[in-house]
Protein backbone atom coordinates (compact mmCIF):
# COMPACT_ATOMS: atom_id res chain seq x y z
CA UNK A 1 0.00 0.00 0.00
CA UNK A 2 1.18 3.22 -1.21
CA UNK A 3 0.40 5.90 1.99
CA UNK A 4 0.67 8.95 -0.54
CA UNK A 5 -0.01 9.09 -4.02
CA UNK A 6 1.75 12.66 -5.72
CA UNK A 7 -0.16 13.67 -9.16
CA UNK A 8 1.40 16.48 -10.66
CA UNK A 9 4.68 18.26 -12.59
CA UNK A 10 8.41 17.57 -12.56
CA UNK A 11 10.54 20.39 -13.87
CA UNK A 12 14.36 20.80 -14.22
CA UNK A 13 14.70 24.52 -11.97
CA UNK A 14 16.77 26.62 -13.57
CA UNK A 15 18.09 29.15 -10.76
CA UNK A 16 20.30 31.60 -10.87
CA UNK A 17 21.37 34.10 -8.17
CA UNK A 18 21.04 37.75 -8.02
CA UNK A 19 21.62 40.82 -5.75
CA UNK A 20 18.38 41.82 -7.23
CA UNK A 21 15.94 40.53 -9.36
CA UNK A 22 16.39 42.46 -12.98
CA UNK A 23 13.21 44.84 -14.18
CA UNK A 24 11.64 44.79 -17.39
CA UNK A 25 14.33 45.88 -19.67
CA UNK A 26 17.21 45.32 -17.42
CA UNK A 27 20.17 42.84 -17.50
CA UNK A 28 21.82 42.17 -14.15
CA UNK A 29 24.79 40.04 -13.27
CA UNK A 30 24.00 36.66 -11.56
CA UNK A 31 26.26 34.66 -8.97
CA UNK A 32 26.02 31.16 -10.98
CA UNK A 33 23.31 29.30 -12.76
CA UNK A 34 22.69 25.71 -10.59
CA UNK A 35 20.23 23.22 -12.39
CA UNK A 36 17.74 21.70 -9.90
CA UNK A 37 15.73 18.89 -10.30
CA UNK A 38 12.09 20.36 -8.83
CA UNK A 39 8.21 20.85 -10.30
CA UNK A 40 5.67 21.56 -7.43
CA UNK A 41 4.96 17.52 -7.81
CA UNK A 42 8.47 16.78 -7.98
CA UNK A 43 9.04 18.44 -4.77
CA UNK A 44 6.10 17.25 -2.56
CA UNK A 45 6.98 13.62 -3.36
CA UNK A 46 10.63 14.12 -2.18
CA UNK A 47 9.84 16.17 0.54
CA UNK A 48 6.90 13.61 1.99
CA UNK A 49 9.49 10.61 0.71
CA UNK A 50 12.30 12.25 2.83
CA UNK A 51 10.28 12.78 6.17
CA UNK A 52 9.00 9.64 6.40
CA UNK A 53 6.54 8.80 4.02
CA UNK A 54 6.11 6.16 1.05
CA UNK A 55 5.35 8.08 -2.14
CA UNK A 56 4.47 7.13 -5.44
CA UNK A 57 4.47 9.81 -7.87
CA UNK A 58 2.21 9.82 -11.03
CA UNK A 59 3.80 12.52 -14.18
CA UNK A 60 5.70 12.81 -17.05
CA UNK A 61 9.13 13.66 -17.83
CA UNK A 62 10.58 14.32 -21.41
CA UNK A 63 12.56 12.37 -23.29
CA UNK A 64 15.77 14.28 -22.78
CA UNK A 65 19.16 14.74 -20.27
CA UNK A 66 16.44 16.61 -17.80
CA UNK A 67 14.13 13.98 -17.90
CA UNK A 68 16.49 10.78 -16.79
CA UNK A 69 17.83 13.55 -14.03
CA UNK A 70 14.46 13.63 -13.05
CA UNK A 71 13.38 10.33 -12.63
CA UNK A 72 16.84 9.61 -11.17
CA UNK A 73 16.79 12.03 -8.39
CA UNK A 74 12.69 10.87 -7.18
CA UNK A 75 14.18 7.27 -6.84
CA UNK A 76 17.26 7.91 -4.80
CA UNK A 77 14.89 10.14 -2.67
CA UNK A 78 12.69 6.74 -2.31
CA UNK A 79 9.79 7.79 -4.68
CA UNK A 80 8.46 5.13 -6.59
CA UNK A 81 8.26 6.47 -10.19
CA UNK A 82 6.49 2.69 -11.93
CA UNK A 83 3.88 5.86 -12.67
CA UNK A 84 6.10 8.37 -14.44
CA UNK A 85 5.81 8.05 -17.87
CA UNK A 86 8.18 9.79 -20.10
CA UNK A 87 6.88 11.69 -22.64
CA UNK A 88 8.23 12.25 -26.31
CA UNK A 89 9.82 15.58 -26.13
CA UNK A 90 11.53 17.93 -24.02
CA UNK A 91 10.70 17.77 -19.89
CA UNK A 92 9.34 21.00 -18.14
CA UNK A 93 11.68 23.37 -17.33
CA UNK A 94 10.91 26.51 -14.70
CA UNK A 95 13.42 29.39 -14.41
CA UNK A 96 13.85 30.59 -11.21
CA UNK A 97 15.78 34.18 -10.34
CA UNK A 98 16.59 33.99 -6.22
CA UNK A 99 17.35 37.24 -4.99
CA UNK A 100 20.01 38.30 -2.11
CA UNK A 101 17.24 38.21 0.43
CA UNK A 102 16.19 34.43 -0.88
CA UNK A 103 12.43 35.79 -3.01
CA UNK A 104 12.51 34.52 -5.72
CA UNK A 105 10.56 35.50 -9.42
CA UNK A 106 9.55 31.96 -11.54
CA UNK A 107 8.55 31.41 -15.20
CA UNK A 108 7.70 27.52 -15.70
CA UNK A 109 7.74 26.10 -19.22
CA UNK A 110 5.17 22.88 -18.75
CA UNK A 111 6.84 20.69 -21.53
CA UNK A 112 6.03 17.01 -20.49
CA UNK A 113 3.52 17.70 -17.58
CA UNK A 114 1.84 19.31 -20.34
CA UNK A 115 1.09 16.09 -22.18
CA UNK A 116 -0.92 14.86 -19.06
CA UNK A 117 -4.14 15.99 -19.56
CA UNK A 118 -5.68 12.27 -18.68
CA UNK A 119 -5.03 9.79 -16.32
CA UNK A 120 -3.49 6.38 -17.63
CA UNK A 121 -4.96 2.91 -17.13
CA UNK A 122 -4.18 2.00 -14.01
CA UNK A 123 -3.71 5.44 -12.02
CA UNK A 124 -6.95 4.95 -10.63
CA UNK A 125 -5.57 1.83 -9.04
CA UNK A 126 -2.62 3.76 -7.52
CA UNK A 127 -4.86 6.08 -6.44
CA UNK A 128 -6.92 4.40 -4.82
CA UNK A 129 -4.32 2.02 -2.83
CA UNK A 130 -3.22 5.39 -0.97
CA UNK A 131 -4.53 7.18 1.60
CA UNK A 132 -3.51 10.63 0.43
CA UNK A 133 -3.05 12.23 -2.72
CA UNK A 134 -1.92 15.31 -3.02
CA UNK A 135 -2.38 17.67 -5.74
CA UNK A 136 -1.06 20.75 -7.69
CA UNK A 137 -2.27 23.08 -10.76
CA UNK A 138 1.39 22.59 -12.68
CA UNK A 139 -0.54 20.00 -15.28
CA UNK A 140 -3.41 20.52 -17.15
CA UNK A 141 -6.38 20.96 -14.91
CA UNK A 142 -8.35 18.13 -16.35
CA UNK A 143 -6.23 15.74 -15.10
CA UNK A 144 -6.35 17.24 -11.97
CA UNK A 145 -10.02 17.30 -11.35
CA UNK A 146 -9.57 13.55 -12.61
CA UNK A 147 -7.49 12.96 -9.87
CA UNK A 148 -9.85 14.34 -7.41
CA UNK A 149 -12.58 12.71 -8.37
CA UNK A 150 -10.75 9.16 -8.33
CA UNK A 151 -9.56 9.81 -4.65
CA UNK A 152 -13.37 10.84 -3.95
CA UNK A 153 -14.40 7.51 -5.17
CA UNK A 154 -12.28 5.43 -3.26
CA UNK A 155 -12.25 7.84 -0.02
CA UNK A 156 -8.82 8.94 -0.69
CA UNK A 157 -7.69 12.29 1.38
CA UNK A 158 -7.11 15.02 -1.15
CA UNK A 159 -4.45 17.97 -0.48
CA UNK A 160 -4.73 21.10 -3.22
CA UNK A 161 -1.91 23.51 -3.44
CA UNK A 162 -3.72 25.61 -5.74
CA UNK A 163 -0.51 26.77 -7.46
CA UNK A 164 0.00 28.68 -9.72
CA UNK A 165 -2.74 30.70 -8.72
CA UNK A 166 -6.08 31.07 -10.65
CA UNK A 167 -9.55 30.62 -10.17
CA UNK A 168 -10.91 27.14 -10.08
CA UNK A 169 -13.95 25.11 -10.96
CA UNK A 170 -16.55 24.62 -8.69
CA UNK A 171 -16.36 20.85 -8.70
CA UNK A 172 -12.28 20.66 -8.33
CA UNK A 173 -13.21 22.34 -4.97
CA UNK A 174 -16.21 20.05 -4.21
CA UNK A 175 -13.60 16.93 -4.04
CA UNK A 176 -10.89 18.37 -2.29
CA UNK A 177 -10.47 17.59 1.35
CA UNK A 178 -7.71 20.23 2.14
CA UNK A 179 -6.78 23.06 0.24
CA UNK A 180 -3.72 24.53 1.15
CA UNK A 181 -2.50 28.36 -0.77
CA UNK A 182 -0.25 30.62 0.28
CA UNK A 183 -1.50 34.61 1.03
CA UNK A 184 -1.32 35.33 -2.92
CA UNK A 185 -3.36 32.03 -4.03
CA UNK A 186 -5.90 32.32 -1.24
CA UNK A 187 -6.50 35.91 -2.47
CA UNK A 188 -6.45 35.13 -6.37
CA UNK A 189 -9.25 32.15 -5.15
CA UNK A 190 -11.33 34.42 -2.82
CA UNK A 191 -10.50 38.66 -3.73
CA UNK A 192 -9.97 38.78 -0.25
CA UNK A 193 -6.38 40.13 1.07
CA UNK A 194 -6.86 39.21 4.80
CA UNK A 195 -5.63 35.18 5.10
CA UNK A 196 -8.21 35.12 8.12
CA UNK A 197 -11.49 36.70 5.61
CA UNK A 198 -10.28 34.53 2.67
CA UNK A 199 -10.14 31.25 5.13
CA UNK A 200 -13.45 31.76 5.92
CA UNK A 201 -14.45 32.12 2.38
CA UNK A 202 -12.78 29.05 1.11
CA UNK A 203 -14.50 27.17 4.07
CA UNK A 204 -17.55 27.55 2.09
CA UNK A 205 -16.24 25.44 -0.41
CA UNK A 206 -13.90 23.36 1.31
CA UNK A 207 -13.74 21.58 4.73
CA UNK A 208 -10.63 22.35 5.48
CA UNK A 209 -7.89 25.09 4.74
CA UNK A 210 -4.38 26.18 5.20
CA UNK A 211 -2.92 29.38 4.12
CA UNK A 212 1.20 29.44 4.74
CA UNK A 213 2.11 33.13 5.99
CA UNK A 214 5.89 32.83 4.78
CA UNK A 215 7.63 33.56 7.82
CA UNK A 216 4.91 34.50 9.79
CA UNK A 217 4.03 30.26 10.01
CA UNK A 218 0.62 29.53 8.77
CA UNK A 219 -3.11 29.87 9.79
CA UNK A 220 -5.51 26.90 10.32
CA UNK A 221 -9.21 26.88 9.61
CA UNK A 222 -11.92 24.08 9.86
CA UNK A 223 -15.39 24.03 9.65
CA UNK A 224 -16.93 24.70 13.51
CA UNK A 225 -13.42 25.71 14.72
CA UNK A 226 -11.99 28.32 16.14
CA UNK A 227 -9.03 29.19 12.93
CA UNK A 228 -5.63 28.62 14.34
CA UNK A 229 -2.22 30.22 13.90
CA UNK A 230 1.05 28.06 13.99
CA UNK A 231 4.30 30.30 14.12
CA UNK A 232 7.12 29.22 11.71
CA UNK A 233 10.41 28.50 13.37
CA UNK A 234 12.78 31.58 13.73
CA UNK A 235 15.48 30.96 11.23
CA UNK A 236 17.40 33.22 8.40
CA UNK A 237 15.93 32.47 5.08
CA UNK A 238 18.47 32.18 2.34
CA UNK A 239 15.96 30.49 -0.43
CA UNK A 240 12.42 30.08 -0.15
CA UNK A 241 12.02 28.20 -3.65
CA UNK A 242 9.58 24.70 -2.38
CA UNK A 243 9.22 26.13 0.82
CA UNK A 244 5.42 25.86 0.69
CA UNK A 245 6.28 22.09 -0.88
CA UNK A 246 8.31 20.86 2.15
CA UNK A 247 5.37 21.89 4.20
CA UNK A 248 2.80 20.25 2.41
CA UNK A 249 4.87 17.01 2.17
CA UNK A 250 5.46 17.10 5.58
CA UNK A 251 2.38 18.02 6.97
CA UNK A 252 0.64 15.06 4.74
CA UNK A 253 2.91 12.62 6.47
CA UNK A 254 2.08 13.90 9.81
CA UNK A 255 -0.90 13.73 9.71
CA UNK A 256 -1.25 10.57 7.57
CA UNK A 257 -0.24 9.15 10.61
CA UNK A 258 -2.54 10.60 12.86
CA UNK A 259 -1.08 13.03 14.53
CA UNK A 260 -3.65 15.69 15.59
CA UNK A 261 -3.61 18.92 13.09
CA UNK A 262 -1.84 21.83 15.41
CA UNK A 263 1.03 19.11 16.13
CA UNK A 264 1.30 18.11 12.44
CA UNK A 265 1.42 21.63 11.12
CA UNK A 266 4.39 22.32 13.93
CA UNK A 267 6.34 19.82 12.28
CA UNK A 268 5.28 20.47 8.54
CA UNK A 269 6.82 24.09 10.34
CA UNK A 270 9.71 22.88 11.36
CA UNK A 271 10.36 20.78 7.69
CA UNK A 272 9.79 24.07 6.12
CA UNK A 273 11.83 26.45 7.80
CA UNK A 274 14.89 23.69 7.45
CA UNK A 275 14.42 24.32 3.50
CA UNK A 276 14.45 28.00 3.67
CA UNK A 277 17.78 27.82 5.09
CA UNK A 278 19.29 26.18 2.20
CA UNK A 279 19.27 26.86 -1.90
CA UNK A 280 17.30 24.66 -4.45
CA UNK A 281 13.84 23.23 -3.47
CA UNK A 282 14.64 19.47 -3.37
CA UNK A 283 17.67 19.74 -2.76
CA UNK A 284 17.15 21.78 0.43
CA UNK A 285 14.27 18.98 1.52
CA UNK A 286 15.49 17.70 5.11
CA UNK A 287 15.36 14.30 6.22
CA UNK A 288 13.20 13.31 9.36
CA UNK A 289 15.70 13.21 11.85
CA UNK A 290 16.61 16.76 11.43
CA UNK A 291 12.84 17.69 11.32
CA UNK A 292 12.07 15.50 15.04
CA UNK A 293 15.11 17.64 16.09
CA UNK A 294 13.78 21.30 15.26
CA UNK A 295 10.43 20.26 16.18
CA UNK A 296 11.54 19.33 19.71
CA UNK A 297 13.77 22.44 20.13
P1 LIG B 1 5.08 30.33 1.87
O1 LIG B 1 4.76 29.48 0.66
O2 LIG B 1 6.09 31.39 1.61
O3 LIG B 1 3.88 30.82 2.58
O4 LIG B 1 5.84 29.32 2.86
C1 LIG B 1 5.33 28.05 3.20
C2 LIG B 1 5.76 27.69 4.60
O5 LIG B 1 7.20 27.67 4.63
C3 LIG B 1 5.34 28.69 5.66
O6 LIG B 1 4.06 28.37 6.16
C4 LIG B 1 6.44 28.51 6.70
O7 LIG B 1 6.14 27.39 7.53
C5 LIG B 1 7.67 28.18 5.86
N1 LIG B 1 8.48 29.38 5.61
C6 LIG B 1 8.49 30.17 4.51
N2 LIG B 1 9.35 31.19 4.63
C7 LIG B 1 9.93 31.06 5.85
C8 LIG B 1 10.90 31.79 6.60
N3 LIG B 1 11.47 32.91 6.11
N4 LIG B 1 11.22 31.34 7.84
C9 LIG B 1 10.68 30.22 8.35
N5 LIG B 1 9.74 29.48 7.71
C10 LIG B 1 9.38 29.89 6.48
Amino acid sequence: MTDIVVLGSTNMDLVTYVEKAPQRGETVPGRELRTIPGGKGANQAIAAARAGGTVSMIGAVGNDAFGTRLRSTLEHSGVDTDDLRTADGPSGTAHIVVDAEGGNAIVVVPGANGTLDHLSPGDEGVIASASTLLLQLEIPLPAVLAGARAARRHGVRTVLTPSPAQPLPGELLAAVDLLVPNEHEAAVLTGRTDPREAAGALLDRVPEVVVTLGAAGCLYAARGAEPLTVPAPEVTAVDTTGAGDTFVGALAVASGEGRPMPDALRWAAAAAALSVQREGATVSMPYRPEIDELYAS
